[in-house]
């Protein structure tokens, strides 16, 4: 800044040297003007961003509870902000660590690598967990935080802005959930914050950040807030009978928590805690989201972030919401009251950064890392089409497919995310062609009841699909992670109980999310043009004027850019 101020100077001074003679004073004038204001290289950045994602939300959930919804909360952000109403997850599987991290490396499956929650590891030949890394200890417990995010290939937004300010800045990721914390802060995080249930029932992190919690984290634990929550009742924020929008609250589509034989309102939670392993339970409740949004105002005050010359960075991610959906389905009261208090949390959120951070100083988006599938049993009820995938049925189908064809049911090392993984050693053993091996899997399977597409990766490597679900499935496959025979099953098909919603698919249920940005540098505005995910993380690399993720194949949505 200082270097650019003293060009602007001293070519101010040359100028005016060399012309002053036959200048007259007004046009002078106009001159020091236009080198005064150097517009281009004002940067005129926000002094924090703030990333929103609610697990598991729906964008018909701004609008079915709409009328629910207070003037200061969602409606604000849609009314004052510009919304995007048309925004899907452009890749298969729609799960929460794939969703976070597509948001933030703007890109896929493809490039970034976290292919799923967990997945089955072709190299250590194991299942594995995205954020699991051995390499590194907890912090601030005994046991839970022993993570990095180094299975994400490529850079976050969030490093991008570490990257551009020189390592100057703070960047932070916080969530109950461990991998919607890390892989959302990034590489080059200062920190990133989770919640270990259990008996623990505290925020924690990893040596991959630090090697003690700081003092307002210790502080946050011990302030007795979790356990303050945990004795309450949870009962519906407005009258029952209200809830004109969601199915009868005692129905056979939810699954009721352990220690009370009815999924209905009210819940006592100190009665329920005990049976619902102690702290988990804050996790699936509504008031999971209000602890987080605590925690959130902590950072805020901790870390004293938008406050320095550099732009700050907090990523949070409310989980809450999608232990609820799981828990007691898309349509349940259980799920609406939760909207409607998370509402109040967003509320209470954007009232803390106007005082705390200044209105004018912060951008703020919202989005959600996938939606969900209304529960299957209950729209059976209404005569639309869908069900349950047998995973044991099927692997006995598929073994039989290869003893039939094959001489051998030795050859599917494992099935997992709607995925076969061959066992190549198996197959050199008995001088087998691995090609023909997919391609009789691909051609048999299809047999199987409830799959609608199958197909090998050998394909998926030698054709470029440009529309439909296989090019959301090319999209989420990865060359070196992922498995040799992919399918999809039927619309509104789950592998799940018969309780409670799931999410996963590349159907619209599962990929139509809220994308809402807000604040410095953003229009207002609605808009129904389709946008994949992908493209946030380039809008607020182009909003911040830094690199955009190293892997990033989105681009810039311009309509929300001032
Ligand atoms: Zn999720
Ligand atoms: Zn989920």
């Amino acid at each position: 800044m200082k270097k650019i101020f003293l060009f602007i100077f001293a070519s101010f001074t040359f100028i005016q040297c060399a012309s002053v003679k036959s200048q007259t004073a007004s046009s002078l004038t106009l001159q020091k003007t236009i080198l005064e204001t150097p517009q281009t290289t004002t940067l005129n950045r926000p002094k924090l961003v703030v990333g929103i994602v609610i697990d598991q939300m729906r964008y018909d959930y701004l609008i079915k509870f709409y009328s629910k919804y207070g003037e200061n909360g969602f409606k604000k952000l849609m009314n004052d902000g510009y919304n995007l109403q048309n925004v899907h997850y452009n890749y298969i599987p729609t799960y929460t660590a794939v969703g976070h991290t597509s948001i933030y490396t703007g890109t896929t499956p493809t490039n970034h690598g976290i292919i799923g929650n967990n997945w089955y590891d072709k190299f250590e030949k194991k299942s594995i967990y995205c954020v699991d890394d051995i390499s590194y200890k907890t912090v601030g417990a005994n046991k839970g935080g022993e993570k990095s995010p180094y299975r994400m290939l490529t850079t976050t937004i969030t490093d991008q802005l570490k990257l551009a300010q020189n390592m100057n800045g703070k960047t932070i990721g916080i969530s109950i959930k461990d991998r919607s914390a890390i892989l959302t802060a990034g590489h080059t995080a200062n920190a990133a914050y989770w919640f270990e249930g259990g008996d623990t029932g505290k925020f924690i992190t990893s040596t991959f950040y630090m090697n003690a919690l700081p003092i307002w984290v210790n502080n946050f634990n011990n302030s007795g807030i979790a356990n303050s929550y945990l004795e309450k009742i949870w009962d519906t924020y407005f009258d029952i009978n209200t809830y004109t929008e969601t199915i009868a609250d005692h129905n056979i589509f939810e699954e009721p928590f352990k220690g009370k034989k009815s999924p209905s309102f009210p819940y006592d939670l100190a009665k329920l805690r005990k049976s619902n392993n102690n702290y988990d339970l804050l996790k699936a409740v509504a008031y999971g989201n209000d602890f987080t949004t605590d925690f959130a105002k902590a950072t805020i005050l901790g870390e004293n972030l938008g406050k320095s010359e550099y732009t700050d960075f907090l990523s949070i991610s409310y989980s809450s919401t999608d232990y609820v959906g799981h828990q007691f389905g898309v349509d349940s009261k259980e799920v609406e009251d939760s909207y409607i208090r998370l509402d109040k949390n967003i509320e209470d959120l954007i009232i803390f950064l106007d005082t705390k951070v200044g209105k004018a100083n912060y951008t703020l988006f919202l989005t959600a890392d996938h939606a969900a599938v209304q529960v299957p049993s209950y729209l059976k009820t209404l005569k639309i089409p869908g069900g349950y995938f047998d995973n044991q049925k099927f692997k006995v189908f598929a073994n039989n497919i290869t003893q039939t064809h094959f001489n051998s049911s030795e050859l599917i090392e494992d099935i997992s995310n709607n995925q076969l993984f061959l066992n190549k050693d198996k197959i050199k053993e008995l001088h087998l062609d691995i090609l023909k091996v997919e391609q009789v899997l691909v051609d048999e399977l299809i047999n199987f009841e409830n799959i609608y597409k199958t197909v090998s990766a050998y394909t998926l490597q030698s054709t470029t699909f440009s529309t439909g679900i296989l090019q959301t499935l090319q999209n989420g496959y990865n060359q070196k992670f992922s498995g040799d025979v992919l399918f999809i099953p039927n619309p509104t098909t789950i592998s799940y109980a018969q309780v409670g919603s799931t999410h996963g698919s590349g159907y619209s249920y599962d990929t139509h999310v809220p994308l809402i940005f807000y604040g410095q540098g953003i229009k207002k505005g609605t808009s129904n043009e389709y946008y994949p995910i992908i493209d946030i993380a380039p809008t607020i690399s182009s909003l911040l004027k830094i690199e955009q993720p190293n892997g990033t194949t989105g681009k810039t949505i311009t309509e929300v850019l001032e």
